[in-house]
């Protein structure tokens, strides 16, 4: 677990596939509350990960509306 931003985070491995990541995602760690922590991800599963996002906030048609428009 990272609590510091990647400085280049290409040079990091994503945490879901190991593939070279190309972005980073920061959010407040649920365990350690007010602490951010950083993910490392490729682009593969930072686009699953909107997708995901997408999917929670708008529901799946909708979502599926906005991914279209995202590559
Ligand atoms: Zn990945």
């Amino acid at each position: 677990m990272r609590t510091t931003p990647y400085k280049d985070v290409t040079r990091a491995k994503c945490e879901r596939c190991g593939e070279r990541a190309a972005y980073q995602w920061s959010g407040a760690c649920a365990e350690r509350r007010s602490r951010i922590v950083y993910h490392a991800l490729c682009a593969d599963c930072d686009r699953e990960g909107n997708e995901l996002t997408m999917t929670w906030l708008h529901g799946k048609a909708k979502a599926e509306e906005i991914m279209r428009g995202y590559e």
